[in-house]
């Protein structure tokens, strides 16, 4: 936000400089629109945090009874998980179309806020660009033509230029991935889901070169007005229309069949060297620090420890303390000591 005000700043100077709104109908036109930017993203920005992604009610259950062998259940929030909710161990509930947890909102982004959030990228992205290219001008004309203003104005001003350029390229980059998020209708988790859905008809199921259908891509266009246009009444956070091909819940029946080849795979594992958790363990794995997964949790464990561990990459595996499936995360490889010979190599 600070950021986004040092830009705004630098561009509203470079305007009044060289294009005055008292000069012409161009520039007064031109300051309009330079004025909204900065209501229009800050406004999408506080409207995010305030609707917040939707969440489902403790002990949540389907309005069939028939439906709860479909969905999946949150112990935490001790009920079923709406289609396409998940559970964010940050927000500690059950969010609906859950696409990820934003550090910049303090919570998730997800089905009621995924337009303000959007709104919001869009704002910043060509805001800090009208303002960049004015700032750009400014300093070319100070520099090279004729210096006008304070040297230490013009400094700051130019200086406003890189967090401009900055915010352009690194929120750009943010923004396009949105979008694409929108126009495939499928978050953030939903692509992880079907890679292992994939994976689960290639690999277990031995079903060469097919793939698994999603249910929700339901072409770029109405993607795009279920996030952008108005309420619908079969679009409501709990329920979202699929392809006529496609079951009302495959994408959680898929889930399900994750979750139990996941438990089939599972290893009991000990704990004989303790981990603080924390990043970069240089000093006690000082081989594997470089590789620790820094976008993932990680866990604490002490020696003697029993430990499932549900996955693996790299010097690290990922599970959970028995007697505490919802705390999970990475450990050092070394850290452990498979109870028995594992069932497949993790
Ligand atoms: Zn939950
Ligand atoms: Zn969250």
């Amino acid at each position: 936000m600070a950021t986004i005000g040092i830009v705004w700043c630098g561009g509203l100077i470079s305007l009044i400089t060289y294009f005055p709104p008292s000069k012409s109908l161009k520039n007064q036109l031109n300051f309009f629109f330079y004025f909204c930017w900065l209501p229009f993203t800050v406004s999408n920005y506080f409207k995010a945090i305030l609707y917040g992604p939707g969440s489902a009610p403790k002990g949540w259950k389907p309005k069939f009874k028939e439906d709860e062998q479909f969905l999946q259940y949150c112990k935490v929030c001790e009920g079923f998980k709406p289609p396409r909710a998940h559970h964010c161990r940050k927000c500690k509930r059950c969010c609906l179309k859950m696409d990820h947890h934003c550090i910049w909102l303090s919570q998730c982004v997800g089905y009621r806020n995924q337009a303000s959030f959007m709104y919001f990228l869009f704002g910043a992205v060509f805001g800090a660009l009208h303002g960049t290219v004015h700032i750009i001008f400014f300093s070319y004309q100070q520099l090279w033509v004729r210096l006008t203003l304070q040297p230490k104005l013009v400094l700051a001003v130019m200086v406003s230029s890189g967090f401009g350029i900055g915010t352009v390229i690194a929120v750009g980059i943010l923004l396009y991935s949105q979008l694409q998020i929108v126009l495939t209708n499928m978050t953030g988790i939903e692509s992880w889901i079907v890679e292992k859905a994939n994976w689960r008809l290639n690999e277990v199921l031995e079903k060469k070169n097919e793939e698994f259908n999603y249910p929700y891509d339901l072409g770029k266009s109405a993607n795009f007005w279920q996030v952008f246009g108005r309420p619908d009444e079969k679009v409501n956070g709990f329920d979202f229309p699929v392809k006529e091909d496609c079951h009302k819940y495959s994408l959680s029946i898929e889930q399900l069949l994750q979750k139990k080849i996941k438990e089939e795979r599972s290893v009991p594992f000990k704990c004989v060297k303790p981990y603080s958790g924390r990043k970069c363990p240089f000093l006690s794995y000082p081989k594997i620090a470089i590789f620790t997964p820094l976008l993932s949790d990680l866990l604490q464990i002490q020696e003697g420890d029993e430990i499932t561990v549900t996955r693996g990459k790299r010097h690290w595996y990922y599970g959970y303390k028995n007697g505490n499936k919802t705390i999970r995360g990475f450990m050092p490889k070394t850290a452990l000591k498979a109870v028995e010979e594992p069932k497949k190599e993790l």
